[in-house]
């Protein structure tokens, strides 16, 4: 694609039926945001619909909006909002928590429900946090009941055995952006007696889902990333229908018992995914995300689908020949149904080139040791950004804007 000129994305954009997006969202001028997988920006309608949250809900209703306002529904009706983005049936989602937590409720349910089966598997390039979750499950249980085992992507497979109780997936890896194949992957587990767990936080949003339909047992996901909930928004987690009364998660708390408002000293759980709900849900958190799932409710993701697919190849394409020479490595798939809706590249001075980017108003992170990391969102990406993120950095490299000295220390957040 050398030849592909600014006119030639300008001329994408017009045809575009996603652009109309951009502006809902808070973006400064000029800015080019390639970290929407990392944190999704500010929808405009949220700011006032969380002045009113506040206003009136909290300062005027008060206690009376746990019922007036369905504050106590949330943790559900945000699921069922969230339901169609993942391919989950209505009524099997539930919001709350972070995606750790639920990642423990999940992995601890799922231990139970394969009784005689101890091991955890996982692949090593698995967000940290889903691994620790592992490890504090083992230590609290004991080695006796909980081994946690690690394959590569490509044996993760073969790897499942007749003591594998659970395995854990993130679909779409964090630094590279590879993407499992989940149908194939689940029919291949729950072939050898193993329980699927997929962690969808870099696919909800950014790759369409679709739990039912690869018979999936449970699924976890957070909202602050390629859905625009905003920052710490809470996570959500799926539980198939055939598994939702089977065992009692053991985080149970009085959100996760049949008649919270009868407090009764037993616990009796919810014969619903609420069983899955553990304490008082964070209503502002929610009132935020329910705009940005009310938008995303307008979205046809196999739009967004197509879109990402063409900017992230474009971004490879523009990159690879206008910064040959420069010693970027691509990190990512280069087929694109293997990649979900980011693109990476190796270089050994990459925090830096990040930094220095930054600087000059292209957004992205650095994933250690080596990785420049480039997350494409089709409703506030046009194809003319990724065209100028390019440019300028073809002006960083060129020009070794990045050996400066102050693009090299590192922040505690990269
Ligand atoms: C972002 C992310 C998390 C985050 O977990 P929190 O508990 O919400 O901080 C977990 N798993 C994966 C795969 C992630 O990408």
């Amino acid at each position: 694609m050398t030849t592909f000129t600014r006119d030639d994305a300008l001329a994408l954009d017009k045809q575009d039926k996603l652009a109309g997006f951009r502006d809902r969202f808070q973006l400064e001028e000029g800015l080019i945001y390639l970290d929407g997988n990392s944190l999704g920006p500010l929808p405009k309608a949220t700011m006032e619909r969380m002045q009113s949250a506040i206003a009136v809900e909290w300062g005027q209703d008060l206690i009376t909006s746990w019922n007036k306002h369905g504050w106590m529904d949330l943790p559900r009706s945000l699921g069922n909002k969230i339901a169609p983005l993942v391919g989950a049936e209505q009524d099997q989602v539930v919001v709350g928590d972070s995606t750790s937590v639920n990642v423990f409720k999940l992995l601890a349910a799922g231990l139970k429900m394969n009784p005689g089966r101890k091991v955890i598997l996982s692949d090593p390039g698995n967000f940290p946090t889903d691994l620790y979750m592992i490890q504090g499950l083992r230590e609290f249980l004991g080695d006796d009941q909980v081994e946690m085992r690690l394959a590569d992507e490509t044996e993760v497979v073969d790897a499942v055995d007749e003591n594998t109780a659970v395995v854990l997936l993130t679909q779409v890896n964090f630094r590279s952006g590879r993407m499992y194949d989940m149908k194939a992957v689940t029919e291949a587990v729950q072939a050898k007696g193993a329980l699927m767990v997929w962690d969808l936080c870099h696919s909800a949003g950014a790759v369409p889902v679709d739990l039912a339909g690869c018979n999936a047992d449970m699924a976890v996901g957070c909202s602050y990333k390629y859905l625009n909930g905003g920052p710490g928004a809470p996570a959500f987690l799926y539980v198939a229908p055939r598994h939702q009364d089977k065992v009692v998660q053991p985080l149970s708390g009085w959100h996760g018992h049949a008649h919270p408002f009868t407090f009764d000293l037993g616990y009796t759980p919810s014969n619903t995914v609420s069983r899955y709900l553990c304490g008082t849900p964070s209503v502002l958190s929610m009132r935020a995300l329910e705009v940005a799932l009310d938008m995303w409710s307008e979205v046809d993701m196999q739009m967004v689908r197509e879109k990402s697919i063409k900017l992230c190849d474009m971004f490879i394409d523009l990159v690879e020949s206008r910064c040959a020479g420069h010693g970027f490595e691509l990190a990512s798939p280069r087929d694109a149904s293997q990649r979900g809706s980011q693109v990476s590249f190796g270089h050994e001075e990459g925090y830096a080139i990040v930094q220095a980017l930054i600087a000059d108003k292209v957004v992205g992170d650095f994933r250690a040791p080596n990785i420049m990391r480039f997350g494409f969102t089709p409703l506030y990406t046009s194809y003319v950004d990724v065209w100028d993120a390019v440019d300028r950095l073809v002006r960083i490299m060129d020009g070794k804007v990045y050996d400066q000295p102050e693009f090299k220390v590192r922040a505690a957040v990269t």
